[in-house]
């Protein structure tokens, strides 16, 4: 029996990468430090798998940006734009290129896009293909990984994406053929890489294939099943490790099993269901060996011992000990690393910490594990095992964790505390005789520049340095000096600016009750940038109003309508990491139920316009289609719940960014909000066409402002975007808005960039009405 580990993360435990990366773009440090840095980060990963003695340990996990990306780069698939980047001599030069953009001596080229990891929070730089796409063995990374971590004494399982994971990750850059076409002429270049690793010494090699957990068509399977059968024949005695994870095979099982490969890894955690099936396959090969990924790699939960043994026992009972292994779920890439450095009680209490496990602490487990199978009547392991029970039953009953106050009444939620009293139409008549706004209303999506000086307060109100009372004053102080920029351009919907607010999510999470928060639970997002997820571990619930203060603040200074900006239940959800010991979709409508107490306050409070942001309801989705209906039966109706205990002249909004619609849209007009904002700009208003096939019933703000670029529209490009979104929607539905909120911007662009919009709103509205 062997422990398997699938990957480590890899921007260190006080995000050394981060630094070293920003400091190298920066051109605080030279290329060769850089490289230094990042060589420490995975030597100190490899000596402490090594150390501990996991049996399979992870090489070409690493990455300087990303792993898809060195990929790209090692098959040689460069898009044409990065022509004359390749000719400069720091080969890092045209990787930062093609992850980042370059702008510098005439050069002026635009990033590769980036999408989405499958259901995680990581994002990949997405490959391009051509039809006529050549590939070649251009860089050896994973091969000189290997060989660093030989120089150590550490022999390595390396790590690759999977020729036909890799090629539908990929976009097709012209029409007229699919990228899976491309397999015969990608094999042999993958198959220089192989023989490089094993001349070198490479025994195993993981080929991760995680295109396994969704709906492939027979055209797929068949490219699954040609890689591995000519992969296997072309190097019989390379031992394949096949790894999907996020999910279960579904049926592509039936494949999978027929494939000549060493192991085949299930992903444990999020997929129980098919051990059984696997276990009583007839095809499934005897000598295969099932990874069986028991630690999981998404959460941060302490794993429950018991529970594996009974799985590994299930499992070696019809294979045998020596053809199970052990292993993480997927990679620990989506994990924060070290559950030690958390030392602030405060936000993570105690109690709380001893049931959690970080990357460094799920090896641990991983190896602990198989000690206990090996050799359970050692004194060591029966101490071990008992600390795991204690820790996970003190879980089970915690008083921190259980309110059945809470649990009472999300039991007794009923459908009619998920519907408004009267259908839009209605609501609308009363919306517009009080709103009184005119054509093309004008707002903006919640959130003014977060300026350095605005940061400052905050911290310094966190340290101590200055008091409540101070800090209070200059957050009003800003709110107010925002209420009148947008009182003097003309706005139509007014809002405070959400200068009180570290993050979207963390700011709510602090105030209920239920969450939890660590100090360096930093888990990569793309490239440098690291999210640090809040922890769901208990029952939720709201103990006093979160926003209201400040909206009514702000409304007190005018008489144009305020908005009130909270965040939906399913975002707080999906951007936190959350307890494993009931279904998702109870956890979220608790959530959802302290959501709604805020919108009733804020409405009692006066307040006539109400925002509830859902930007991560997209990328909630299961992969597999046949569990989306599932999911998104309980995201409405969670977004409901927060949404519907108003009255009918009380307008909601929500707002989504980066999304596509296109197959979800018939859930996002069942939310039934009454406006909803979204990010077009930058397509042109294409993702408007989802909303125009459906006739989407209610009033839409399609963005007309990218948000994302320091450029400021002017108001020729603002009128062209509206102009086209007048051709495709009712005009009387039409919002004028940025794509997303302006926290990342400064105040000079945003003064003017809004000037623009609004002034542009303006023009429209004096043309129709001539017209009218
Ligand atoms: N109201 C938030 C803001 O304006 C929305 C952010 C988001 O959609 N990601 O910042
Ligand atoms: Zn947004």
């Amino acid at each position: 029996m062997k422990t398997n580990l699938l990957g480590y993360p890899r921007i260190g435990s006080k995000r050394e990468l981060k630094k070293s990366s920003e400091a190298y773009w920066k051109h605080d440090i030279s290329l060769e430090n850089h490289l230094q840095n990042a060589a420490k980060i995975r030597q100190d990963n490899w000596t402490y798998q090594h150390q501990l003695g996991v049996d399979l340990i992870p090489s070409n996990d690493f990455s300087l940006y990303d792993q898809v990306l060195d990929l790209t780069l090692t098959l040689g698939c460069i898009p044409e734009r990065y022509k004359d980047v390749t000719l400069k001599d720091n080969p890092l030069e045209l990787y930062y290129a093609m992850a980042r953009g370059i702008q510098k001596e005439g050069l002026d080229i635009i990033a590769m896009e980036m999408t989405k990891w499958f259901d995680t929070n990581y994002h990949f730089i997405v490959p391009e293909f051509s039809k006529n796409q050549t590939f070649e063995l251009l860089n050896l990374k994973a091969v000189n990984e290997f060989k660093e971590a030989l120089e150590l004494g550490i022999k390595t399982k390396p790590i690759l994406i999977g020729p036909v994971t890799f090629l539908l990750l990929g976009k097709e850059t012209e029409s007229n053929f699919h990228r899976i076409d491309l397999l015969d002429k990608l094999l042999p270049v993958y198959f220089q890489l192989v023989e490089k690793l094993i001349d070198e010494g490479a025994e195993y090699i993981q080929f991760d294939e995680p295109c396994l957990t969704t709906n492939l068509s027979v055209k797929e399977q068949e490219a699954i099943t040609k890689t591995y059968t000519k992969l296997a024949e072309a190097f019989p005695k390379l031992k394949i490790i096949l790894a999907n994870y996020f999910d279960c095979y579904g049926d592509n099982l039936e494949t999978v099993l027929k494939l000549p490969v060493h192991a085949l890894h299930l992903d444990l955690v999020r997929c129980q269901l098919q051990l059984d099936d696997i276990l009583n396959a007839e095809i499934f090969n005897t000598n295969t060996i099932l990874s069986l990924g028991i630690i999981d790699g998404r959460n941060i939960w302490k794993n429950d011992f018991e529970k594996s043994l009974k799985h590994i026992k299930k499992a070696t009972a019809v294979l045998g000990k020596d053809k199970v292994w052990i292993a993480s779920s997927c990679s620990l890439l989506h994990s924060p690393i070290d559950l030690d450095l958390e030392t602030n009680e405060q936000n993570l209490p105690l109690e709380v910490k001893q049931w959690l496990a970080f990357a460094k602490q799920k090896v641990q487990e991983l190896v602990q594990l198989k000690a206990l199978v090996i050799n359970p009547n050692s004194d060591e392991n029966i101490v071990k095992l008992k600390a795991n029970k204690h820790a996970i039953l003190n879980k089970s009953t915690s008083k921190l964790i259980h309110d059945e106050s809470v649990k009472s009444r999300v039991s007794k939620l009923t459908p009619q505390d998920s519907s408004r009293q009267s259908v839009f139409k209605q609501r609308q008549s009363q919306q517009k005789s009080i709103l009184n706004l005119p054509l093309f209303p004008t707002t903006t999506i919640g959130s003014f520049p977060q300026t350095k000086t605005v940061r400052s307060w905050r911290s310094k109100f966190k340290k101590g340095d200055i008091s409540q009372t101070e800090y209070d004053q200059l957050i009003q102080d800003e709110i107010e000096d925002t209420i009148r920029f947008q009182e003097s351009i003309g706005l139509d919907v007014l809002v405070h600016g959400e200068f009180e607010r570290n993050d979207m999510v963390e700011y709510f999470g602090e105030q209920l009750n239920g969450f939890a928060f660590t100090s360096f639970g930093w888990v990569q997002s793309y490239g440098s940038r690291c999210v640090k997820p809040p922890v769901v571990f208990g029952d939720v619930s709201r103990t006093h109003p979160m926003t209201v203060n400040w909206t009514a603040y702000a409304q007190s200074l005018t008489d144009v309508p305020v908005k009130g900006m909270l965040t939906g239940p399913v975002t707080i959800l999906q951007w936190s990491f959350v307890r494993n010991d009931q279904p998702r979709a109870t956890t979220c409508k608790q959530i959802a139920l302290a959501i709604r107490d805020e919108v009733l306050d804020l409405e009692s409070a006066g307040v006539k316009v109400i925002q509830i942001d859902e930007p991560a309801i997209r990328e909630g989705l299961p992969l597999r289609k046949e569990d989306w209906k599932a999911y998104l039966d309980w995201a409405i109706e969670s977004f409901k719940i927060s949404a519907c205990g108003v009255a009918d002249s009380t307008q909601i909004h929500t707002h989504m960014c980066y999304s596509e619609f296109n197959d979800i849209i018939d859930s996002v007009a069942a939310l039934d909000a009454d406006v909803i904002t979204i990010e077009t700009s930058r397509s042109k208003m294409e993702l408007l066409d989802a909303f125009v096939d459906y006739k989407y019933p209610n009033e839409i703000g399609p963005g007309v402002y990218d948000i994302h670029s320091p450029r400021i529209p002017n108001s020729e490009e603002i009128e062209l975007l509206l102009k086209k979104a007048c051709n495709l929607l009712p005009i009387e539905h039409i919002w004028v808005n940025p794509d997303c909120g302006l926290k990342t911007r400064d105040w000079p662009e945003t003064k003017e960039a809004l000037t623009h919009l609004v002034n542009t709103a303006k023009k429209l509205r004096a043309e129709f009405q001539i017209e009218a």
